[in-house]
């Protein structure tokens, strides 16, 4: 095949579910050829994702829980063992305690806090340490974030906060690993119904008004944020560093939208 995957191999972190942005993602590169292991959080997500890996012809699994130093370095370890060189790295994980995630950021404790940047910050830092050290010239480190970062979004409290810290850290990154021609980007996905997504305070309406305000008038797919991430992962976006991708059908772009009914 002539895939733009070709010959990459890559690690995809963070698939729950075939609900998972993670999924969409490794379903568009597994297309274009890629070559995928995946980390799962926990043993009783793996009779979830070892069907869903098995269905790419995947059989590399490991499981991985970013709070530990010590379960991120026996991943790569592991991935070492198996194929030396890593192309591409894939960080889908967030998490913040479910009671931070509705009410009023200012009431947000500092365990709460220091939680969600912990494994919603730091651990792609962590982990970009221990990919680079596996990558050559060209490799592609990407990760997930949410417009919460930006602009204040119901509930998104202290994961809001957590994310601007997150593409913060994508910059400095970019800056530190591109002098080896590696790459660092986020995607800024609009609302998807996910696992994550249901943690979060009334996550039906911030759908709804995605839908009804965004230009395209619609949500994104999990399938659009996997054409994005192919695009940032190949050399297509060999170009492209430091970048916050927005796949929201324009939500971010608007500041407020003219009023449709013809009367008014
Ligand atoms: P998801 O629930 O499918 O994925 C979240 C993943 O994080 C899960 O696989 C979970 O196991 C993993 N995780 C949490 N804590 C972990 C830990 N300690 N160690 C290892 N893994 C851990 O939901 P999703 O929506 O696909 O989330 C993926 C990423 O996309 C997250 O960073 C999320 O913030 C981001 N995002 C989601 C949306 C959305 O609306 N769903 C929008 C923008 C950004």
């Amino acid at each position: 095949s002539t895939g733009l995957m070709q010959g990459k191999r890559g690690l995809i972190m963070g698939l729950a579910n075939d609900k998972s942005i993670a999924w969409g993602i490794a379903q568009a590169v597994a297309e274009q050829g890629a070559e995928l292991a995946f980390s799962y959080q926990g043993e009783q997500l793996k009779k979830r994702v070892e069907p869903l890996a098995a269905s790419l012809g995947t059989p590399k699994l490991y499981e991985c829980d970013v709070a530990s130093d010590d379960s991120i370095d026996a991943l790569f370890g592991a991935l070492r063992a198996e194929w030396g060189q890593l192309d591409f790295l894939v960080h889908a994980i967030g998490f913040a305690d479910k009671n931070e995630l509705r009410g009023r950021y200012v009431d947000t404790s500092r365990a709460g806090f220091g939680l969600a940047m912990d494994i919603s910050v730091y651990s792609f830092t962590a982990v970009c340490q221990r990919a680079a050290a596996m990558m050559a010239p060209g490799g592609s480190l990407l990760t997930l974030t949410y417009y919460g970062a930006e602009k204040v979004m119901p509930h998104y409290n202290v994961m809001g906060v957590a994310k601007a810290a997150l593409e913060a850290s994508v910059k400095y990154l970019a800056e530190d690993l591109g002098k080896d021609g590696i790459r660092v980007n986020a995607i800024s996905a609009g609302p998807i119904k996910t696992l994550a997504a249901s943690g979060i305070g009334d996550f039906r309406y911030i759908m709804k008004w995605n839908e009804l305000n965004s230009p395209l008038r619609r949500n994104v797919t999990q399938e659009e944020v996997g054409k994005a991430a192919l695009y940032l992962l190949s050399d297509l976006g060999s170009g492209t560093t430091g970048e916050n991708l927005h796949v929201d059908a324009g939500y971010h772009a608007v500041g407020m939208k003219a009023i449709e009914a013809p009367d008014i």
